[in-house]
């Protein structure tokens, strides 16, 4: 109760006080200063175990296999997979790409948008609790730093305490294994941008080129600061994903739970006692979900932005569950319309199959499909035709017109190939130049046409026509447009 005899005291609001340096007391003694700010407070997320720790170790595994594996791989006489960026020349396997071929990129990028808005509509955040490389590189460091300084508990023993040999020697150890991974993390990612091997060589001849050095250590040093340092900080604070989801999310997408009804009231109990003579749920209040969950959130407070739905609370509490003897699923996998309806699975996952997701399902797999037939049926070289504006349109001997042009031919194969060149689009046009054109494995050579036709071809001006460019040692004909100038 308030005493009425003691006045309010008055409250200071203290805004970014961390940027502004110490703040002066307020000279009322009975007022209280309050920060707006709340102070950050380091987490400890205790490790866990159980069905989607697997799924996420799973996925960790899958990733960096896939990202450190990658750059290693041979194809032919080359890495297969580079994005050499000074040539120009994308190598995905035995698909060459030039920067022409751009609406490939733009694809992947409309598959990624669209798997996303799928897999959020379905299950929430599963790229962020799954495959994020914040979620998977924090899970890689948190393992080290559990090696190196124990479970939460002696991590946070240990931190409280003075600084001594033992405390020295493990957080050294454990700094020493960060930027190990942090660095090859670099060196790696660099590597799909310049031949890795080549790279290694280079490393340890001391001879990396500026930008190769610059990147490494950038991306290295992003990956140590954000995984070791900032964690959750990324998802709450820094990560746009968590603040749109919402957008996509609704009560028939599956998200991390409790059962309030079933965990209600909460409380502590003997493990013998009979939870019928109890006025209990079936939460006792442990508090361990709260303790593995690496944003720091209690998820019995409901439905929030924080919840990266890694199921590792979850999985705890199913361990609770079980010692007690009570049924699994307290903290589960779960739609908000299925928890407040008693819906089983059956029903929960026929709700989750709504228009919606059919919807983002049909346009994914329309992109995918269009995108596949794309490629299967994509003809291995490109022709850019240039007018070669410093020479006009002229008369030459025997009274003919010509009009000259420059043409880029863009091998995208890895062997030599020929190429028969043909113009049309006027009467009695032809080429007056060479007619074939060699160009070597994954290059590109511009060559010089000569294009002439008869003096009375065509009215004076300009008059569309077309390159014909067939491929003499395969199958493919690629047809590039121009114009033929007819002088006054
Ligand atoms: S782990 Fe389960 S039992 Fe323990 S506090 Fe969380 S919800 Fe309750
Ligand atoms: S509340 Fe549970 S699912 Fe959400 S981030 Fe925390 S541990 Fe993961």
């Amino acid at each position: 109760m308030t005493d009425p005899n003691i006045p309010p005291r008055k409250v200071i609001p203290i805004l970014a006080s961390q940027d502004k340096g110490p703040i002066e007391p307020p000279e009322d003694a009975s007022a209280e200063m309050i920060a707006l700010y709340e102070a950050h407070k380091k987490i400890y997320p205790r490790s866990v175990s159980g069905v989607f720790s697997n799924w996420r170790w799973g996925m960790v595994f899958l990733t960096q296999l896939v990202f450190y594996g990658i750059p290693w791989l041979e194809w032919g006489q080359r890495q297969a997979v580079l994005f050499d960026l000074g040539a120009r020349r994308f190598y995905i396997f035995n698909l060459v790409l030039y920067p022409q071929d751009f609406i490939y990129l733009t694809g992947i990028l409309v598959i990624s948008a669209l798997s996303l808005f799928l897999f959020t509509a379905v299950a929430g955040r599963l790229w962020c609790g799954y495959a994020c490389p914040q979620t998977v590189y924090t899970e890689i460091f948190l393992w080290l730093e559990r090696k190196t300084e124990g479970d939460r508990s002696a991590r946070m023993r240990r931190d409280a305490g003075p600084w001594t040999a033992d405390k020295i020697l493990r957080k050294s150890g454990k700094h020493f294994l960060w930027l190990a991974v942090a660095l090859w993390t670099g060196f790696t990612f660099v590597g799909y941008f310049t031949p890795i091997k080549e790279l290694g060589m280079e490393f340890f001849q001391w001879q990396m080129s500026s930008w190769e050095t610059f990147w490494s250590l950038f991306y290295g040093f992003a990956t140590y600061g954000n995984a070791g340092f900032m964690r959750e900080q990324v998802c709450k604070h820094m990560c746009p994903y968590a603040r749109f989801q919402s957008a996509m999310f609704d009560k028939d997408t599956l998200i991390v739970t409790y059962d309030e009804q079933r965990g209600e009231p909460r409380g502590p109990r003997s493990k013998k006692a009979d939870l019928s003579t109890l006025n209990l749920g079936a939460c006792v209040d442990c508090t361990l979900c709260v303790q593995v969950c690496p944003t720091g959130i209690d998820i019995r407070d409901g439905l929030q932005y924080e919840c990266i739905g890694c199921g590792a609370c979850a999985d705890v509490c199913d361990t609770v569950m079980d010692k007690l003897g009570y049924a699994r699923g307290l903290v589960k996998y779960s739609t908000q319309n299925a928890v407040a309806q008693h819906w089983t699975l059956r029903q929960t996952l026929l709700h989750v199959m709504r228009p919606r997701v059919l919807v983002y399902a049909g346009i994914l797999a329309s992109v995918v499909l269009a995108m596949a037939v794309s490629l299967a049926t994509r003809i291995p070289f490109k022709v850019d035709v240039v007018r070669d504006r410093g020479v006009l349109a002229r008369v030459v001997s025997g009274g003919q017109i010509e009009n000259v042009y420059r043409l880029q031919v863009m091998n995208a194969t890895e062997s030599h190939q020929r190429f028969r060149l043909g113009v049309s689009g006027l009467p009695g046009l032809s080429i007056a130049s060479d007619q074939e054109v060699g160009v070597d494995a994954t290059q590109s050579r511009w060559v010089a046409v000569r294009v002439q036709g008869a003096y009375d071809v065509a009215p004076a001006g300009s008059h569309p026509i077309h390159f014909e460019i067939a491929a003499m040692d395969m199958p493919g004909i690629v047809s590039e447009k121009s114009v033929f100038i007819v002088p006054r």
